[in-house]
């Protein structure tokens, strides 16, 4: 079979480079090595419980927000519905030592009124910190639709850390709390992470935040009823081994049954650690295949799915990041497990029905699962049970330092070993590899002619990230000009 180009990969990254790509005319493929597409963020279903996986909220969705024309641009504005989270407080805070609790309201105006009120004698510091983050957010290419491509600075490698950045807040370490607490979306300590990696993903949620009514399955859905439209194929059960090339550049893609398909461009959206080894021989420099594997990898994480037979309303439009003593996070999958920070998310929480259903995120190593591994074989009965007895662990965690929850039933547990199963990044790295200070991640374009990289590796975690990426990839193929000229047709 032949194509005019092949994306590796069908979550977010990989769905919305080809629908870009088949837009402009393009004849795509898509494979996908996982069962179905989307293994990531398509959510699941569990006795009668809808549950997200790998999406929960977003920000930057609302009005004036970046995210908008994006989605008018790729057509997806009209068939998603989203709902907005609680305005008066869209992330809580609670310190489980002293019980506080502080919110972040949405909006940076907000935001700065409510800081400002809780510290007062760090006031002027408080609008300085919210003011440079409200300049730094959106400065990412495909975002910021004004600015030259060439412009965007290198701030991300050489700038300051979020830690760095919050030590003028030393005295007021719940304020260090919730400026730092958001590092847990993107798996990066605040000692390494970038000050402007925390405004692109913090940022966008202090400008707006959104949920999608239907969650990451009815975002799958469009996208997937979007490709079908622009006559894009999709084979799932594909997992791609080697990328194939010629002299003249790359010529398509061999799977793991053998079978070869042939294409001009292909766009790996694949943890750009498992390039080397599907790259054909000697078309990169070794210094280049040494970097992909050195890069720097998040954390993984335990991820626990309950019910309670009781409310949990007051997780309605707002998550709850837990911290055990206040100051900046310091979120080491290495800490004894009841001192790691976690939080908790509502789930299906834009039906109409009370919310029942809790979703904790618990970073963990992947080391704490590596005895199980069997590398794609059935897990065992002993890997079953320690999963009940380490979510049943979880939960006491969650009620020793929540007292609000009501009692819980565990429905099942991920684990790195899932998370490295669902998408193939090194040890289950939940944010595949992220962006730390005085590490290049790599562009979008290879060395390889018709070789373009995307994926939340290239240009930041979540949904903002990976659509970002996706242009980036595909706008170096169809002109970075005509796709922003077109985006700002959107806006
Ligand atoms: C628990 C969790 C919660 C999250 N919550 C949010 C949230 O609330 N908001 C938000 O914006 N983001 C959230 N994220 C992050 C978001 O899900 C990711 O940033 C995004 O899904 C990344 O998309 P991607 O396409 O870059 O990568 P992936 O989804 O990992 O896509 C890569 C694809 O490539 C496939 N693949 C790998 N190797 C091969 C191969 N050899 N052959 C063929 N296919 C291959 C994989 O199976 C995978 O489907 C969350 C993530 C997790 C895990």
């Amino acid at each position: 079979m032949s194509y005019d180009a092949i994306i590796i990969g069908a979550g977010l990254s990989g769905l919305t480079s080809a629908l870009l790509l088949a837009r402009a005319g393009r004849k795509v493929l898509v494979v996908e090595q996982h069962s179905s597409p989307a293994p990531v963020v398509r959510g699941f279903q569990r006795d009668g419980n809808y549950f997200d996986s790998g999406f929960h909220y977003a920000g930057g969705f609302g009005d004036g927000g970046p995210l908008q024309p994006l989605l008018r641009h790729l057509g997806i504005a009209d068939r998603l519905k989203l709902f907005p989270y609680s305005a008066d407080g869209f992330d809580c805070l609670r310190v489980s030592s002293s019980g506080e609790e502080y919110l972040l309201p949405v909006g940076f105006k907000r935001i700065k009124s409510y800081l400002g009120g809780k510290f007062p004698p760090a006031r002027a510091e408080i609008e300085g910190y919210l003011d440079e983050i409200a300049s730094m957010w959106r400065n990412v290419p495909y975002l910021d639709l004004d600015t030259d491509l060439v412009d965007f600075g290198m701030e991300s490698v050489h700038g300051r850390s979020l830690q760095e950045r919050l030590e003028v807040f030393s005295p007021w370490p719940q304020l260090q709390g919730l400026l730092s607490m958001h590092c847990l979306l993107y798996g990066v300590l605040p000692e390494q992470t970038p000050l402007s990696l925390n405004a692109q993903v913090a940022g966008s949620y202090y400008h707006s935040v959104h949920g999608i009514c239907g969650g990451g399955r009815q975002l799958t859905q469009v996208l997937l009823a979007l490709l079908k439209e622009a006559k894009v194929e999709l084979q799932c059960r594909a997992d791609v081994t080697q990328i194939l090339s010629a002299d003249h550049g790359v010529t398509g893609v061999r799977l793991h049954s053998g079978e070869e398909i042939s294409a001009a461009e292909v766009i790996a959206t694949v943890n750009p650690a498992q390039l080397p080894e599907m790259l054909p021989p000697a078309t990169m420099r070794p210094a280049y295949l040494k970097r992909l594997e050195g890069l720097y990898q998040t954390t993984s994480a335990y991820i626990v799915y309950a019910r309670s037979q009781q409310s949990l309303e007051f997780l309605r439009g707002r998550n709850m990041f837990v911290q055990s003593q206040a100051g900046i996070f310091t979120s080491t999958a290495d800490q004894v497990l009841e001192e790691r920070p976690f939080y908790l998310a509502a789930a299906d929480q834009n039906s109409n029905n009370v919310i029942k259903g809790l979703i904790g995120i618990v970073p963990a190593p992947y080391s704490e699962v590596e005895s199980f591994d069997l590398s794609g074989k059935q897990r065992t009965a002993e890997y079953r049970q320690w999963k009940q007895e380490m979510g049943a662990r979880l939960l006491r965690m969650f009620y020793n330092k929540c007292p609000q929850l009501p009692p819980l039933e565990l429905l099942d547990l991920a684990t790195p070993l899932t998370l490295r199963d669902y998408s193939r990044a090194p040890q289950g790295a939940i944010y595949g590899v992220g962006r730390i200070l005085g590490q290049y991640n790599p562009p979008p374009v290879t060395r390889l002619p018709g070789l373009f990289l995307a994926g939340q590796g290239i240009a930041g975690p979540g949904l903002l990230g990976s659509l970002v990426s996706s242009y980036l990839a595909c706008g170096s193929i169809l002109g970075h000009e005509v796709l922003r000229g077109e985006l700002r047709s959107c806006r």
